[in-house]
């Protein structure tokens, strides 16, 4: 007799729960967890990650030159820009809200020693404007540099578009590896129920009550301002502004949440993500592939609400009031610094010190939150990759509207 196995989600979950149980159980043997347990979930994350450059770049290209008018791809290419300027300027007020509200650096006695390690410092936006458009685009691909590879494959594709029926023999090549590389995807998703186990022990096991318990405080207020963030606003615009039920979207979008929260990448969960919409959400695969790679590297929710809560906790901390145009300035400089944040795990920590500096607040704060950022990180990835997946939601029916009318 053949029996039903569970549906890929469940075993996901059973993977993630029996890890945080062995992590537990490992509590101060975080080396035997490192050294025998994370390289099944490094073995997974590698798998992911060496389809993530092939994958984009080539669905990216296809998607473009089969949207068959150009200026489609400036109308798609505003409508996904405000979206996710929109949505992060609002996750960063609630952030900010909630983190006041409930005086999240209260009952925090602050150590010298918490503050030794040293501090990373944010790159210039400038500098990240300026190095979007490649000069060298093989060397783009060859560094995975993702906004650099959107680039050049928004640009071959609109070449590709120009030059019509000359360009199919290029088109079906790229289309092909697409394909390819889709299947993969699924393919290396049945083994993720072992790689989340394997990425998940050695944090539990390394994050003991200790370390957690101070800093309790700074996490459920991120973890809070996430979940509002998720169950009111994307389920808000999803059902407004994407017409489709937010039971439906959560379900579909989970095993990338899920993803997320468990590598702490965006560009990691990339795969997934693009799975997720096309399959079960009913996202076109020209959508997909423009807004979600672009997602996975300029729209981070999750992080403009840490860097709103962390900002705070720190100004309650140091003892710093702020007045309502330092208010203003976090949610401005939290907005670019989310943009600039690369999809990759610890990231959104190091362009915390942009907004800390731009706002006036000691950047030795930085220190008081880095013990515990890959808690903080897996919130904020899983809420930034579920963003991406809500744009994909709404500009597809937005684009259908426009074809039906
Ligand atoms: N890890 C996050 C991501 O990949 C970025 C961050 O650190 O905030 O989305």
């Amino acid at each position: 007799m053949k029996h039903k196995r569970l549906p890929l989600s469940i075993r996901i979950l059973i993977g993630l729960f029996l890890g945080i149980i062995v992590g537990l159980l490992l509590q101060g043997k975080a080396d035997f967890a490192k050294t025998y347990i994370l390289p099944i979930g490094t073995i997974f994350l590698n798998l992911i990650k060496l389809i993530i450059v092939p994958l984009v770049f080539a669905s990216l290209i296809t998607g473009v030159a089969s949207l068959g008018d150009i200026s489609k791809i400036g109308r798609i290419g505003a409508k996904t820009f405000l979206y996710y300027l929109f949505t992060t300027a609002f996750a960063i007020t609630i952030g900010l809200v909630l983190a006041t509200i409930l005086n999240v650096g209260a009952g925090f006695v602050l150590e010298s020693n918490n503050l030794e390690n040293t501090v990373e410092e944010a790159p210039n936006f400038i500098e990240v404007l300026v190095n979007i458009v490649p000069a060298n685009p093989l060397e783009s691909l060859v560094n995975g540099d993702m906004l650099q590879i959107i680039v050049f494959a928004i640009i071959m594709g609109a070449g590709l578009l120009a030059i019509g029926e000359k360009g199919k023999i290029v088109f079906d090549v790229f289309d092909s590896i697409a394909e390819c590389m889709y299947k993969i995807t699924g393919a290396i998703m049945k083994l993720a129920p072992f790689g989340v186990f394997g990425l998940i022990v050695p944090v539990v096991a390394e994050q003991g009550i200790d370390v957690l318990l101070p800093l309790l405080k700074v996490i459920a207020v991120a973890y809070l301002a996430s979940a509002v963030h998720l169950f009111v606003v994307y389920a808000f615009t999803v059902k407004t502004m994407g017409n489709m039920s937010p039971a439906k979207f959560f379900k579909g979008a989970f095993p990338a949440w899920l993803m997320a929260f468990t590598t702490t990448s965006s560009s990691g969960s990339l795969p997934v993500s693009m799975q997720c919409a096309e399959e079960d959400l009913g996202v076109s695969k020209p959508i997909a592939s423009f807004v979600l790679p672009l997602g996975a590297t300029i729209n981070m929710d999750g992080t403009a609400i840490y860097q709103g809560v962390c900002a705070i906790f720190i100004a309650q901390v140091f003892g710093v009031h702020l007045e309502v145009n330092q208010y203003i300035m976090i949610i401005l400089t939290a907005t670019l610094a989310s943009i600039g944040t690369a999809g990759v795990p610890g990231a959104g920590l190091i362009m915390l010190t942009m907004v800390l500096k731009q706002v006036g607040l000691p950047i030795e704060g930085i220190a008081l939150v880095a013990g515990i950022d890959r808690i903080l990180d897996m919130c904020r990835t899983s809420l930034n990759v579920v963003g991406d997946i809500s744009c994909a939601v709404v500009i597809e029916n937005s684009e259908q509207k426009r074809i039906n009318k």
